[in-house]
């Protein structure tokens, strides 16, 4: 018998041509967007004061299965896609387990993350619509880069908010984004109104997402020719990053392999919800069944122990608000090694999937996180970044449950990154210096208070 491979690539010519909306599929679908100021449902035209006009439409059709890959996104996308489905051989022997356990790499690139597959497309859009450029912000610095790296192949500006303490503590990610063309300001700045408010009420802050998201908005709609990208969270990134399952699932039925369960890190949902749709999709239609699983960190814990509600996406409250798992917009999450997993809410579709119970949700904490990173970087090879780390945890602890009930399951899960850039982190792991910090009851509480009155 034929050996299955360490690795498995799909041809050029065997890669997804067009996106997957998994909201087609859903009988009950994700409730709408709505607009701040007026709370009802936001119209594609006032979506498309913010976003690009091709994005606000891919941001509300719940109808189309499925959306054409642009001819030049695709092209990019052949730089450095498809990425491997790689069996972690090393990580089942070191284990013990009877379990399959694959990987999707989504680090093969400079950004060093997934995220590159949805700002090349919402870059294309903002070309093709004839604008100057797009604001953005960065916290980690991924989504920063791949913007910045997309906007240079289109020659666009791109100018990024970065969360303060980032801006500080990872020099070499702001320079990255430089070398690509990005100007690159530290959030909260002086620059916006939303920021010296910040900077007046707390000085010294050392920012957050949700602040420098308002920041950016601020940015482009005060300036002609100018749109805000988001990398997460948004119906439209997950549209785009379809292409890391749809990829999975042609690569698993290549090997004639069958996935029992699909783990991915959850932060606003992009990687997992991109991984999982068009797996959720044979499961909504019937055809298949999957265990789904979102780990999130137990220091900002939107799903496990969130409240489904309306609330605002950004600290100004200037973006639309969206039903979703939240813990409120002005609840500042402790300063984790996991940046990009740092954000009060989670994705609509997402926290709808979850509701009706199709998609289960734990959280973890940063030393168990990177005692599975350690493990995994001196078995398969790969150094992970943190955040991906969390999904490496779980796929640990289900093929070790496989192992006790000797049950020979595939497991799944999506390495989204490397972790480069993320030294500090694993310094402070090694020196047993890594603190775990676990919100209480009473500190989740406040944020809650503060919801958008539209609750009720
Ligand atoms: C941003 C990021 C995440 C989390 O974002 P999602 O939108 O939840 O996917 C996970 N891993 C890496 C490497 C990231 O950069």
């Amino acid at each position: 018998m034929k050996e299955m491979p360490y690795k498995t690539y799909l041809e050029e010519s065997e890669m997804p041509k067009a996106w997957y909306n998994v909201r087609a599929d859903m009988k009950k679908k994700p409730a709408p967007l709505l607009n701040p100021k007026t709370l009802k449902p936001i119209t594609k035209e006032e979506l498309s004061s913010v976003f690009c006009e091709k994005l606000a439409e891919q941001e509300i059709d719940e109808d189309n299965a499925w959306f054409d890959i642009p001819d030049a996104v695709l092209d990019f996308y052949k730089m450095y896609r498809p990425a491997p489905l790689v069996r972690a051989r090393f990580l089942e022997k070191a284990l013990g387990t009877p379990a399959k356990i694959f990987y999707k790499f989504e680090g093969n690139n400079t950004s060093g993350s997934h995220k590159l597959n949805s700002a090349i497309a919402q870059l294309y859009y903002a070309k093709e619509q004839g604008l100057k450029g797009v604001t953005t912000e960065t916290g980690a610095g991924q989504w920063g880069t791949a913007v910045s790296m997309a906007g240079a192949f289109f020659g666009l500006d791109t100018e990024v908010f970065m969360v303060k303490c980032s801006y500080e503590q990872k020099p070499f990610r702001r320079e990255v984004m430089r070398t690509y063309g990005a100007k690159v300001t530290a959030s909260p700045s002086m620059t916006t109104e939303i920021g010296r408010n910040i900077n007046e009420k707390y000085p010294g802050t050392s920012g957050s997402l949700g602040c420098a998201i308002s920041e950016a908005v601020e940015a482009a709609a005060s300036k002609e020719g100018y749109r805000y990208v988001l990398g997460s969270v948004l119906n439209q990134v997950l549209l785009h990053q379809s292409i890391i399952g749809l990829e999975t699932q042609s690569a698993l039925k290549k090997l004639g392999v069958k996935a029992d369960v699909i783990i991915g890190c959850a932060g606003g949902g992009s990687n997992l919800g991109g991984l999982i749709s068009p797996f959720m999709g044979e499961k909504l239609r019937g055809e298949a069944d999957y265990r789904f699983i979102a780990v999130e960190p137990a220091s900002c814990p939107s799903l496990t122990r969130g409240t489904y509600a309306y609330d605002f996406c950004d600290t100004g409250c200037i973006c639309p608000l969206q039903k979703m798992y939240t813990l409120g917009s002005s609840f500042i999450p402790s300063a984790s090694h996991s940046g990009g997993l740092r954000y009060h809410g989670m994705s609509s579709i997402l926290s709808e999937l979850y509701d009706q119970k199709l998609m289960e949700a734990v959280s973890v904490t940063q030393t168990e996180v990177f005692e599975a990173a350690t493990l995994f970087a001196r078995t398969e090879g790969t150094l992970p970044a943190p955040e991906s780390s969390h999904a490496i945890r779980i796929a640990i602890k289900e093929a070790l449950r496989c192992k006790e009930q000797n049950s020979p399951e595939t497991i799944v899960f999506g390495l989204t990154g490397t972790g480069y850039f993320d030294m500090y982190a694993y310094q402070a792991f090694h020196d047993g210096r890594m603190q775990d910090y676990i919100p209480t009851d009473e500190e989740l509480a406040e944020p809650i208070k503060r919801l958008p009155v539209i609750n009720g």
